[in-house]
């Protein structure tokens, strides 16, 4: 019974960790001409935004723009963050999709740079072909004991499109999904209309269109032909066998390979997160091996996003560092994202927009969010009670939406779990405006606080009240 209990408890965490503050985001809630949807994937408002953020979308799709920089500018809580995740999540699993807050890269064991170049190195990935051979299917030999004309003029079972030469061949058949593909063996024959094919040659008869396609030609006992179809290879096995040459594609991060291949690493460290520092030889190494797969057509760069959160906290040496950074081929879209308005950039004393150096604002497509109207307020409540299994009666969503607008949305979507509390400690099923007045009195918005703060600041400690401060000297 016990363990029944704790299983069912652990459940529950399970469910907690998963709503997350943007859970409930599955994308941007755009039609198929980029329009934002007034309610969609999560996405409520923000229209204007919205639309440019999916600009930006497609311009990744496309590949066009390695290397820029989006500045998501606007007040705390107006859904920078959602914009970001909105992009992360239309984009699919196959683009990575990095995000740090900047405050992150100075708490960290490692120096601003190599934490930086790592958010980086993970926000790039590397498509790997491998071409891996599976036998498959099973190998028919037709043998054609009589003048190939016999055939062509019907009623035997040779490939249609094979054509009178007079002679005798063998056929070594192969059928696979995609079509049937025959080694041409024996003596010469000719065939397939206007293309002559002889003994050794390797033909394909597409069954659906009888279309017969010529593969190559074998050389030696390994033969390699040429690509049918998108990713499909066709080699002559030693018996006569043929076998499938299928590509497998890998998708990982540039910093997965950097990990992997740093000696004092190891691969456990992608699990723990543990890294440390990687030497830069070990990466100049990969980027030279990674060029070189890409030469040989075995690997792309897919550049991926990455996400700086609060980035009016990065001093001037990593924006230097962003800066040169971009100029990478491989480098990925850099979303940054802020709600300051002028202030001082980090590490000098000059100030600027959003704390940001006026060379790298420079560089920017700058998205800004606007603060939400009463109706959008409503449907983003209405979204997160759906998305944290609260119901809440219709009164009390309004008396919540009406906290929302006179405090902030952030603080009224806390609100919804804190209620939902407070009316199971009732033993009540629905939320009602009791449960969320009891929580709005005992957990202080901003205004408030900081009235509190105004009245009581002599009890704390290092206050600094002007009148007392002066008083004192
Ligand atoms: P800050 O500047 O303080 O970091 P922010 O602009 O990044 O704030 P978010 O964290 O994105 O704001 O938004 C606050 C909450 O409201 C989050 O839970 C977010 O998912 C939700 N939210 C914001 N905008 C929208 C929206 N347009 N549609 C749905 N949910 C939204």
């Amino acid at each position: 019974m016990a363990e029944l209990k704790r299983l069912s408890e652990s459940r529950d965490l399970t469910r907690i960790e998963r709503i997350g503050a943007h859970s409930h985001i599955r994308g941007l809630g755009l039609d198929s001409s980029l329009e934002a949807r007034d309610s969609s994937e999560g996405m409520v408002g923000q229209l204007p935004a919205r639309r440019a953020a999916g600009l930006i979308l497609q311009l990744i799709r496309q590949g066009k723009i390695a290397g820029r920089a989006v500045l998501l500018a606007g007040q705390p809580g107006t859904g920078k963050t959602a914009l970001a995740m909105g992009i992360a999540k239309s984009l699919g699993a196959e683009t990575p999709f990095a995000s740090v807050a900047a405050s992150e890269l100075f708490s960290l064991d490692l120096s601003k740079t190599e934490a930086l170049t790592q958010a980086f190195r993970r926000s790039i990935g590397v498509r790997i072909k491998e071409e891996v051979e599976i036998i498959e299917g099973e190998v028919v030999e037709i043998s054609i004991d009589r003048p190939v004309s016999a055939a062509a003029a019907g009623g035997s079972s040779a490939p249609s499109g094979v054509t009178a030469a007079g002679k005798t061949g063998r056929l070594t058949l192969k059928t696979t999904d995609m079509e049937t593909v025959y080694e041409l063996g024996g003596k010469m024959i000719e065939a397939l209309g206007k293309e002559k094919v002889q003994s050794g040659d390797v033909v394909a008869l597409d069954k659906a269109s009888g279309k017969v396609t010529k593969l190559g030609r074998s050389i030696g006992r390994s033969r390699d032909y040429d690509a049918v179809g998108p990713h499909t290879k066709f080699v002559k096995c030693p018996e006569g066998e043929l076998q499938k040459r299928k590509e497998v594609v890998h998708c990982v991060t540039l910093h997965e390979i950097d990990v992997i291949n740093s000696r004092t690493q190891g691969f456990l460290a992608l699990f723990t997160g543990d890294t440390g520092e990687i030497r830069a030889e070990v990466r100049e190494q990969i980027d030279t091996k990674v060029a070189e797969w890409r030469e040989e057509g075995k690997a792309e760069i897919v550049p991926g996003v990455l996400f700086i959160d609060e980035v009016h906290m990065l001093d001037i040496e990593c924006f230097s560092f962003l800066n040169r950074a971009l100029e990478n081929d491989m480098a990925p879209i850099l979303v940054i994202a802020t709600n300051r308005g002028i202030t001082s950039i980090r590490g000098t004393n000059y100030r600027s927009p959003h704390g940001i150096p006026p060379d790298f604002l420079d560089r920017l497509l700058i998205i800004t969010t606007q603060a939400y109207a009463e109706d959008d307020i409503r449907k983003i409540l209405d979204i997160r009670c759906d998305e944290e299994d609260v119901e809440m009666s219709a009164d009390a969503k309004v008396l919540l939406t009406k906290i929302g607008v006179e405090t902030s949305l952030r603080y009224a979507i806390h609100l919804i779990t804190s209620a939902a509390l407070a009316c199971q400690k009732r033993k009540g099923k629905i939320v009602e405006m009791e449960d969320i007045s009891r929580v709005y009195q005992l957990f202080l918005d901003v205004k408030r606080s900081t009235q509190y703060l105004m009245e009581y600041q002599s009890q704390y400690m290092f206050n600094e009240v002007p009148g007392e401060a002066d008083g004192d000297d």
